[in-house]
């Protein structure tokens, strides 16, 4: 699960990719969901039955007592294998890396830019010494840039150090236009030759780097899929992309005997329409009255991808 902690942040990078709705507010989402307390955001990690849980924002360690409580209360739910990574800004002092230690495991440090040539002297290195020496497993996660080659200094400090490709977003589309930047493709948020600037660090088992076409469709499809795994109505179909399909009846006319024929659990009735396999109205569809169509979208009530009229389905 994604746990964001806040939108508040003291840094300015020019690259950030918070979006509008998020950047600068006070505000705390598990995945997609706003939440308002511990309780709620263990609903939504219970929902896709998470392994883990990744603290970002903003900048989290502006709220650190905010990231200690979440986290412990994750911990207490999900006992100690739930993995739970903090991304941070800021390199956190001694105090800090005490109060998390326990409840955070892991600590990803995305230092400013400007001091990657020279990282050995920053406090990040200090930091990392300091969080190692205390049992963390600490590393640098940062985006493609130009000159992030200098990070392979500090690799004898880390355990890992992981590139994402550089991402194209809406309020940092000006930023990376004034500085001649632009996408790879009409279809992908990379931006062109981000991924060429990772190449600049060794070959290095502790060197990551992400793609955005694999953080955007592996994580993301392993994650719906998750969730449709513990959501899914029992006449739901889950697809491979983690999607779920059903048919829907409008109805023009009477159900009861058709109704009667199914199962409890073969059907559901929302706003007058009746939801079920979409086979089974695909099956039965010459014999009931009104609109029928295929839905396919994200699990548990999320977006609809696709609705396909039951004539066109069935022509397929
Ligand atoms: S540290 Fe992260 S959240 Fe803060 S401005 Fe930079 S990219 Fe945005």
């Amino acid at each position: 699960m994604v746990l964001f902690v806040t939108g508040r942040c003291h840094r300015t990078c020019w690259y950030c990719p918070l979006s509008r709705e998020r950047k600068g507010r006070d505000v705390v989402f598990a995945n997609e969901r706003e939440v308002s307390s511990p309780t709620e955001a263990i609903e939504v990690a219970e929902s896709m039955s998470a392994l883990g849980t990744g603290i970002t924002g903003g900048e989290p360690l502006l709220v650190l007592d905010r990231v200690v409580e979440y986290a412990r209360r994750l911990k207490d739910h999900f006992g100690p294998d739930h993995q739970i990574h903090l991304y941070t800004g800021l390199p956190p002092d001694e105090d800090a890396l005490r109060r998390m230690q326990g409840p955070v495991d892991e600590i990803r440090l995305h230092p400013p830019h400007e001091s990657w040539p020279r990282i050995l002297e920053t406090n990040f290195a200090r930091s990392a010494v300091l969080a190692r020496r205390m049992g963390f497993l600490i590393g640098i996660e940062v985006p493609a840039l130009p000159g992030i080659g200098a990070l392979a200094a500090a690799l004898p400090l880390l355990d890992f150090l992981n590139i994402n490709e550089l991402e194209w977003g809406e309020t940092c589309a000006a930023a990376m236009r004034e500085r001649g930047l632009e996408l790879t493709d009409g279809l992908h948020n990379a931006v062109l030759g981000a991924s060429r600037w990772a190449e600049e660090l060794p070959a290095d088992p502790k060197v990551h780097f992400c793609s955005s076409s694999f953080k955007d469709s592996v994580q993301l499809r392993e994650r719906l899929k998750r969730i449709a795994a513990n959501t899914a109505r029992p006449f739901e179909e889950v697809t491979d992309d983690g999607t779920v399909v059903y048919g829907v009846l409008e109805p023009a006319g009477d159900l009861d005997g058709f109704l009667k024929s199914l199962d409890k659990d073969d059907y559901a009735v929302c706003d007058g329409r009746v939801e079920m396999a979409w086979w089974v109205l695909a099956d039965e569809s010459a014999g009931l009255p009104g609109r029928k169509y295929v839905v396919e979208r994200y699990p548990n009530g999320g977006m609809i991808v696709e609705v396909t009229p039951l004539d066109v389905a069935n022509e397929d």
